[in-house]
């Protein structure tokens, strides 16, 4: 059953009871938005996590700020159909953000599209952005959701999760943590929900037809860290009787046989009890690692790359080439940046570039 179309499992229930124990509650208020639809979100649960993945892939994302020139289709694709999405909701709103009337759907596409780096796959990526929507109004025509936030950035303090003990670094207090919800809901059971849209499934099923059932267990959604953190930082702000737990909504495109060439659906996560009451120390553990790895470079250090994370599930790490390059004049051509070579010598193109960061 899709969550916010009115019967609860009991399954649900039970997780839901447990919830109203977990700590990391406030008093319920307004959300406080502290940065609005896109933009740096400081401290984010990606860039949290990354510094375990990789130290020298966070440090070259999130620090260095070293990116694709050419942004990857598949992940182009998720960005533009969140994009949307963002739209959609906004536009459903009892009080509709600014930035909607600031610039159009289409102009915002058309923008994000250019990341691509080629103006034909541009267009046939915003097409089938643009299917997959009329497939989705189709398909939640009578949308059971009342969207009542998009986007929006909150924070919170490391020391409002919990204060520095005897003998730890009492500066990680002042740490802002952000998350940014793709939505938050209020369903037909009057509850809030917090909401992710999922446009991929695990790579294993990435070229089937379908999207893959929903697993009893939850699957790679069993232990949601990203989900436990916006939890913790939502809760914290509107209560947490408010908000009783989070909804992934996936969107998959088909191939084939199936009447739709898209499949959608909703399910409603587990938060496993045991993580969440850890959340605040999994983040000061981190931040304190990503401390480490910066005093580290200080002193003239590489931060450290670990080859095992280099391929994931969805494909090799952003940073392969940067770090299999065999000279300092591949790196310097990989930048885009003039190098003297030798003859015969072949030199890759410029793949990254380096951004500056928002004022
Ligand atoms: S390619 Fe491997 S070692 Fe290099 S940043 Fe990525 S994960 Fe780390």
């Amino acid at each position: 059953m899709e969550p916010g179309l009115g019967e609860a499992r009991l399954d649900d229930e039970v997780v839901m009871q447990l919830m109203w124990a977990m700590p990391g509650g406030g008093g319920a208020g307004a959300l406080p938005i502290v940065q609005a639809h896109g933009g740096e979100s400081g401290h984010g649960s990606h860039q949290l996590s990354a510094v375990w993945t990789c130290p020298r892939q966070w440090w070259l994302r999130y620090r260095r700020l070293m990116l694709l020139v050419k942004e990857n289709g598949w992940r182009m694709s998720g960005t533009l159909i969140h994009l949307a999405l963002s739209y959609r909701y906004a536009a459903m709103m009892e009080q509709v953000p600014a930035w909607v009337h600031e610039k159009s759907l289409d102009e915002e596409l058309e923008h994000d599209a250019e990341g691509l780096g080629d103006a034909g796959k541009a267009r046939e990526t915003i097409a089938t952005v643009r299917d997959v929507m009329r497939e989705y109004t189709w398909k939640y025509e009578g949308e059971p959701w009342v969207p009542v936030a998009v986007e929006e950035q909150i924070s919170m303090r490391l020391g409002d999760m919990r204060e520095a003990r005897a003998g730890e670094d009492k500066s990680l207090d002042d740490v802002v943590v952000t998350c940014r919800p793709d939505l938050v809901v209020r369903c037909p059971d009057g509850l809030l929900r917090l909401v992710d849209h999922k446009t991929t499934s695990d790579a294993h099923w990435r070229d089937k037809d379908m999207l893959p059932d929903w697993p009893e267990d939850g699957g790679s959604y069993r232990v949601p860290w990203q989900m436990m953190l916006y939890l913790w930082i939502a809760r914290h702000h509107m209560g947490q009787a408010e908000i009783s737990g989070f909804v992934i909504n996936r969107i998959k495109r088909t191939k084939g046989w199936k009447s739709g060439r898209y499949d959608m659906d909703r399910h409603e996560l587990r938060i496993p009890v045991t993580f969440y009451e850890k959340v605040p120390e999994i983040v000061r553990a981190t931040v304190a690692r990503e401390r480490e790895v910066e005093r580290a470079v200080e002193r003239g250090e590489k931060p450290i790359g670990l080859p095992w994370a280099c391929h994931g599930p969805f494909g090799p790490c952003d940073y392969v080439d940067w770090c299999t390059a065999p000279t300092n004049r591949h790196r310097g051509a990989l930048l885009g940046q003039p190098v003297l070579k030798d003859d015969d010598e072949e030199l890759p193109e410029q793949k990254y570039k380096i951004v500056k960061r928002a004022a």
